[in-house]
C-alpha cells in the first residue's frame, strides 16, 4: 500500500454535506449514490465531515483525519460517541481494527421500524417479540432503518487529487 501523507486533505460539498473530496471522487467512480455518515470520532476534533460506511474508505478517512494508521497494530481506545451525552465508546483495539469496528459496530443498524405503530425496536429479536400473537402490533412488517444519509455524487462537478488508493 502506498503511503498517502504527502497528499494535502481536501475537502468538498456533496449532497449539503462536508466531505473528504477522495471520498467524493471514489463515489464518483463508483456510480455516483452512497450512503455516507456522520464522523463522531472524538466529537469535537477538527474532521466534521460526512464518511463512507465500507471498511476501505473507513479506513483511510481514519488514517488521513484522525493518525489511526492502517495495519498498525499497536493498540487504541475507539472514540467514537453515538450515543448523546454518553461519552466515547472506549472499546480497546488494535488501530489496524478500527475501521471494521466503526463499519460493524456503529454504523450498521439491526434495527428495524415497526410498520403499525412506527416504534422503533433496537433488533429484529426485540421486534419478533412486539409483534408476538395477541399484541397491538400482531402481523405488522419491520422496516430495516438504515443510518446515515443517502447521497448523489454523480453530478460533483469538483476536482482532486487521487491520492493513490488501491483500486
Ligand atoms: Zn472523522
Ligand atoms: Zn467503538
Ligand atoms: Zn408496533
Amino acid at each position: 500500500m502506498s503511503s498517502s501523507t504527502s497528499l494535502p486533505k481536501a475537502i468538498t460539498w456533496c449532497g449539503g454535506k462536508l466531505m473528504d473530496t477522495e471520498d467524493v471522487v471514489d463515489a464518483k467512480k463508483l456510480g455516483g449514490e452512497v450512503r455516507v455518515y456522520e464522523c463522531l470520532w472524538d466529537r469535537g476534533s477538527p474532521c466534521e465531515l460526512w464518511i463512507p460506511g465500507d471498511r476501505t474508505g473507513l479506513g483511510w478517512h481514519m488514517q488521513d483525519w484522525h493518525d489511526v494508521k492502517l495495519g498498525d497494530k499497536q493498540p487504541t481506545i475507539c472514540l467514537w460517541q453515538d450515543g448523546d451525552g454518553q461519552g466515547p465508546c472506549s472499546q480497546t483495539l488494535q488501530k489496524e481494527n478500527v475501521a471494521r469496528h466503526i463499519a460493524t459496530t456503529h454504523l450498521s443498524s439491526a434495527a428495524v421500524q415497526c410498520s403499525n405503530c412506527g416504534s422503533e425496536l433496537s433488533r429484529r429479536d426485540a421486534f419478533q417479540r412486539h409483534i408476538q400473537t395477541g399484541r397491538a402490533c400482531e402481523g405488522a412488517t419491520g422496516i430495516p432503518v438504515l443510518r446515515g444519509a443517502l447521497i448523489d455524487a454523480s453530478t460533483w462537478e469538483g476536482k482532486g487529487g487521487i491520492r493513490g488508493r488501491a483500486n
